[in-house]
């Protein structure tokens, strides 16, 4: 008997690997057109839409990199008395003369003047009588004295177009007295569930119905990303309320994401709508969880549509929306880091599909070692909440034995 693949079926010849998946949804996605002017102090995680080069030099003047005397190399030998002629503090520089024989006291920070070629740190040396100054060691020449631009030099860049901006590169603007950038527009992003069985919070549970989780989920996820995003809400499982959905969002987004109704249910008008007025990519990833997954266009928008079940939902996210985000935001979509972790216990799974299993990752006698949450069923979004980390096994895999190494990716590079 010939019989249709299902989502049963753990290979499934139609299906695309997630390395393919991503290939394709990169290929479509380009950065959104469109830049603003932001101050630095808004611009955390925002992406430079040109490259930054450094104003002046930092530090702009020697300076000491210790608290101490400074003095010219040649009276540096131990035993030297010098006569302490100045102070040079931080935001106080000594403006006079250090001569052979003298010395300044100075602060971490402050300006080395130009005469002096070398600091001794005080520990080193003792003020006696007379306000002089006794070197207890040997000064080599240059001794800790902080070279003018030997952070940033004048004219390099320091931060490249396409850059997602961290809190060191805010404070490096800062340190060249740069207060605005120019950073890529946010693509906007436009998200419905779809299900006749969702009720939103706030709503009390009917016979059969389910509070809708991934509209909340979705909208944290989205939080930790430069894009603006617009939640339509929880959308019915007609055709009709689904097209006016998809035609409202395709029309002001970037990028539609929804929820639930990419199979082929009955109930499952998105992907039905997509194909027949928008344009689909593809239906099904050999991974797990995570089939059936939708990918084209509808409008002007991009269109990713997750599977319904909330782990799925996540997943796909995290492997598929989050390099989608990065690219339309303008900015690389580097793979996830990962690392190789002992597994703690038998891990089952059937060939066919890569596993991306919900795991809790530590750090065990130096080592990492990686237990499952438990329960991996696609709708147990527990096994999310519990975990911090995804095992991956791969598709030909059949599972790993306790003490084996696996391969780990955590949470952290994903979502
Ligand atoms: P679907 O892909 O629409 O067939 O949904 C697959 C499963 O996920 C069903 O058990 C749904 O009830 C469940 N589901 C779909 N959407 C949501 C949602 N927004 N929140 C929680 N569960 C959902
Ligand atoms: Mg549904």
């Amino acid at each position: 008997m010939n019989s249709a693949p299902t989502c049963m079926d753990e290979s499934d010849p139609k299906s695309l690997t997630v390395e393919q998946a991503l290939e394709r949804v990169l290929a479509e996605t380009g950065p959104v057109s469109g830049t603003e002017t932001l101050q630095i102090t808004d611009a955390l995680d925002r992406v430079l839409a040109q490259p930054v080069a450094a104003r002046i030099d930092v530090p702009p003047a020697r300076n000491a990199a210790m608290d101490g005397y400074a003095l010219r190399t040649a009276d540096g030998q131990a035993g030297n008395r010098l006569r302490l002629v100045g102070v040079s503090a931080a935001g106080h520089p000594w403006n006079g003369p250090v001569g052979p024989g003298e010395c300044i006291r100075i602060l971490t920070g402050a300006v080395v003047p130009e005469d002096a070629e070398t600091v001794v740190m005080q520990e080193h040396a003792s003020v006696v009588d007379g306000g002089e100054v006794v070197l207890e060691r040997d000064a080599a020449h240059g001794a800790h004295i902080r070279g003018r631009a030997e952070d940033t030099r004048a004219g390099t860049v320091i931060l490249d177009a396409g850059r997602r901006l961290t809190a060191a590169d805010i404070g490096l603007l800062a340190s060249q007295g740069i207060g605005e950038v120019s950073a890529v527009r946010r693509p906007r992003v436009a998200f419905f569930t779809t299900g006749d069985e969702l009720v939103p919070i706030g709503q009390p549970l009917g016979p059969g119905q389910i509070h809708d989780s991934n509209r909340y989920t979705l909208a944290a996820l989205l939080k930790r990303y430069p894009v603006e995003f617009i939640d339509l809400g929880v959308i019915a499982d007609t055709e009709e309320a689904v097209r006016s959905a998809l035609t409202q969002a395709g029309a002001k987004a970037d990028l539609i994401l929804t929820t639930g109704g990419v199979s082929v249910g009955d109930a499952d008008f998105v992907s039905r709508l997509l194909q027949q007025e928008g344009q689909v990519g593809f239906w099904k990833v050999a991974m797990k969880p995570g089939r059936p997954l939708a990918f084209g266009r509808f409008g002007n928008a991009l269109f990713l549509g997750l599977p319904g079940n909330p782990v799925s939902a996540m997943a796909t996210f995290s492997l598929f929306v989050r390099p989608a985000l990065l690219r339309l935001s303008g900015t690389a979509a580097d793979p996830p880091w990962t690392l190789r972790a002992r597994v703690l216990e038998d891990l089952r799974k059937n060939p066919g599909r890569t596993d991306f299993q919900r795991g809790i990752l530590e750090q065990r006698d130096g080592g990492w070692v990686v237990r499952s949450t438990g329960g991996q069923g696609s709708h147990q979004l527990r096994s999310m909440s519990l975990a911090n980390a995804y095992i991956r096994l791969p598709a030909e895999s059949s599972g790993a034995k306790a003490g084996e190494e696996v391969e780990v990716i955590p949470f952290q590079s994903v979502f």
